[in-house]
């Protein structure tokens, strides 16, 4: 799954470059990620302006005249800018090619060459894209996950400890939760549970106001650094800058120079450091017992 930054800086790439183009071609490669609740497939896209680009939870909404596509990467789905006749990537799944913008926002003649073309890749085919009616996608799964936006005023502290008074579940499965939380990805609930100092095995209900305050402050913290930060690399949009993390993939704490540990949550792996990070009720492994 794109984690948010890498989802904005996408939109703000699509909206700067697309929007306002009318669509002068289309291929479907893979036929899986495609699913149409309208009759017909990407050629109804045809001549067709995309109006706007919104993000709604994981998920992007093309707004063409009279027609949404709504696609949701799932885990491994990404966008690519290509100019016709690039050669096709062996993960494409499908492309939408657009007509030069006019001067004057006039339709294009329909003759007219295409010069940019975005293509959808995905190597693992899990992610999906609906063509639907305007609006019609509110349903779709991927799209309304319902958890409250982080980067929202009403995203307040409060809000927060009032949503871990509920859980039953450890912290780390929390925070990844798109239920609860609109959203964190594996990578960043790592990055925001080491900023708060906070293991990611802790059970939720053991979390103290304290804990609560200061986890509010981390994730405010992490996720708007990593926006600017990818904003500010302007890599192209297929690329996920990830050097910039601190625990994630890491070997050795930034902070303390210990081993970062792995562990399973739920099923995926979770990086923290154990010293950073200890462990806050028995039958955890005390990983600050092991050599540095
Ligand atoms: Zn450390």
């Amino acid at each position: 799954m794109p984690e948010l930054p890498d989802l904005l800086h996408v939109l703000t790439q699509l909206r700067e470059r697309i929007r306002g183009r009318v669509v002068a071609q289309e291929r479907v490669r893979e036929p899986i990620i495609l699913r149409c609740t309208v009759a017909g497939n990407l050629s109804l896209l045809l001549g067709r302006r995309l109006e706007e680009i919104t993000r709604h939870a994981h998920s992007l909404v093309f707004r063409f005249d009279g027609l949404d596509l709504a696609v949701n990467p799932m885990l491994a789905g990404r966008f690519r800018f290509a100019t016709p006749g690039e050669r096709d990537e062996a993960a494409l799944a499908f492309a939408i090619g657009f007509h030069a913008p006019t001067a004057d926002g006039a339709r294009p003649d329909p003759q007219a060459a295409c010069d940019l073309e975005l293509r959808y890749l995905d190597d693992k085919k899990m992610g999906k894209a609906y063509l639907t009616a305007p609006g019609d996608w509110h349903a779709l799964p991927g799209t309304e996950a319902g958890g409250v936006d982080i980067l929202s005023r009403e995203f307040t502290p409060e809000r927060l400890i009032s949503l871990l008074k509920h859980r039953g579940d450890q912290v780390r499965a929390f925070l990844i939760d798109k239920r609860a939380l609109d959203s964190l990805g594996n990578a960043y609930a790592d990055e925001v549970l080491f900023e708060a100092g906070l293991n990611p095995k802790t059970p939720c209900r053991r979390l103290s106001r304290d804990d609560a305050l200061r986890l509010h402050a981390a994730i405010d913290n992490v996720m708007r650094t990593a926006i600017d930060e990818v904003a500010r690399r302007n890599q192209p949009i297929d690329v996920k800058v990830r050097d910039f993390l601190k625990v994630r993939l890491r070997e050795i704490c930034p902070r303390c120079g210990a081993k970062i540990r792995k562990a399973g949550v739920r099923g995926l792996d979770a990086y923290f450091c154990p010293h950073c990070q200890p462990a806050t009720r028995p039958g955890f492994v005390d990983w600050t017992k092991t050599a540095r």
